[in-house]
């Protein structure tokens, strides 16, 4: 290849590793940058949805991934006012539409191990590790990156198009001149991992949403470092509480007991907070630049749709990318990525995780009362709950977006 005839991916999480993984195994020369020396480890997205795992399963991953993951066919919705578990969905209900009707708890560094695993098969995959892009412009035929290497000395790279996955703060939509429109939530998140067995208690399962006026939590089970299990708590926090006190065990002790009363104290193995928006790119492309993950739009982790939705960017865009290289398309496509993901983006993974985030937090009684009414009627008719699964687990949003020409 010569060096300006490839793509140019930047960020290697787990939109731009597939994205890059994808590229590559349609023979699509393919550089991917990030500024990191290894994968990060932090506690973010631990759920693949059914069409996520569909999607990978060309590339070579879902098998491996089922293997390594915790398979998790229910999730639940419960009130701590009354203990009473609101809904249950079953993902038996998409047997007939999908071959993985379950969700699967794994978390992301794992997810991109995976995809970078396979990548490095391929000869035309360029991982650049230390490698920071600290700039970007386009020409009419390329695209070109300043990218700082570990030396400490400024590189520049050129590509024909280049795919920026570099997360919420993504330098490539900067330098594109996108706009970033949205909101950030009043509350920070704060996410604690315990090894106490949630499982063997109250009929918990792997993914369950704990709705309360103030206290509102969300309850995961992954895999852990040790393959052993390990549960992972959603709190909110709110700004008056500073971070030190938020942190501090007396604090992360009080919300546990809240779930579930237990002595002695649960064991903590680790705890991160964040501040959570929710945000969509004015627009997914800007010339030989695109927008996929984090970078195009960002949302609160209440229903694990981030990082799927990001992937599912990630390999619409590869597609469209590759079909321009065998010439089979023109940049016509390029605008097609944009028109199919960007309101879908806002239709599904908006709407959808600022509702739950709303349900579980819901203070007016009367509304909190309707909703969780609502739910119930939705799970206890299977038509209703087939419909929710689908929308919920991402399946309706990439058929949607497909559709559009
Ligand atoms: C607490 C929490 C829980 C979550 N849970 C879920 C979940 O269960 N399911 C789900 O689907 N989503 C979840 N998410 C969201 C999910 O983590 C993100 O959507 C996902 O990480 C997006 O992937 P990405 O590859 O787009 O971006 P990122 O994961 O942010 O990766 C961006 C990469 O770009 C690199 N980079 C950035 N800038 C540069 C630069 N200038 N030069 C070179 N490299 C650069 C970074 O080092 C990084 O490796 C959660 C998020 C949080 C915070």
């Amino acid at each position: 290849m010569t060096d300006t005839n490839r793509i140019i991916v930047v960020g290697a999480g787990p939109v731009g590793m597939i994205a890059g993984l994808a590229l590559a195994g349609e023979g699509v020369p393919v550089t991917v940058l990030d500024r990191l020396a290894d994968i990060p480890t932090d506690h973010r997205a631990s759920t693949l949805h059914p069409s996520t795992l569909a999607m990978l399963a060309p590339l070579g991953m879902t098998d491996e991934a089922l293997e390594r993951g915790l398979h998790s066919p229910h999730f639940q919705f419960r009130d701590r006012a009354s203990g009473e578990i609101v809904a249950e969905f079953d993902y038996a209900l998409l047997a007939d539409e999908t071959p993985y009707p379950l969700a699967l708890q794994l978390e992301q560094h794992k997810t991109i191990g995976l995809a970078e695993a396979r990548a490095r098969a391929f000869d035309c995959f360029d991982l650049r590790r230390e490698h920071e892009v600290t700039g970007m412009r386009q020409t009419a035929d390329r695209v070109e990156v300043d990218v700082r290497t570990p030396d400490g000395a400024t590189e520049r790279l050129a590509g024909r198009y280049l795919i920026g996955c570099d997360g919420g703060r993504s330098l490539v939509r900067r330098a594109a001149g996108i706009d970033f429109p949205g909101f950030t939530w009043e509350e920070r998140f704060i996410i604690v991992s315990t090894r106490f067995d949630f499982g063997a208690a109250d009929g918990f399962r792997y993914r369950n949403y704990i709705a309360h006026p103030d206290q509102w939590s969300a309850i995961i089970k992954v895999p852990g470092d040790d393959d052993r299990g390990v549960w992972r708590a959603l709190f909110p926090a709110f700004t008056d509480q500073p971070d030190e006190e938020v942190l501090a065990d007396d604090w992360i002790q009080a919300r546990f007991a809240e779930c579930l009363p237990y002595d002695p104290p649960y064991e903590i193995e680790h705890r991160n907070l964040y501040a959570i928006h929710q945000r969509v790119a004015a627009s997914f492309r800007r010339g030989r630049a695109m927008l996929a993950g984090d970078a195009a739009h960002v949302n609160n982790p209440v229903g694990g749709m981030g990082m799927n939705s990001g992937i599912h960017d990630g390999l619409n865009l590869a597609a469209k990318l590759a079909a321009i290289w065998r010439g089979e398309g023109d940049e016509d496509l390029l605008d097609l990525y944009d028109r199919q993901r960007r309101p879908m983006a806002e239709k599904y993974v908006q709407a959808q995780s600022i509702r739950n985030k709303e349900m579980l937090g819901e203070r007016d009684p009367e509304i909190r009362r309707r909703r969780f009414d609502e739910l119930r009627r939705t799970a206890d008719d299977p038509d209703a709950a087939r419909a929710y699964l689908r929308r919920s687990s991402l399946i309706a949003m990439v058929e949607e977006a497909n559709a559009i020409a």
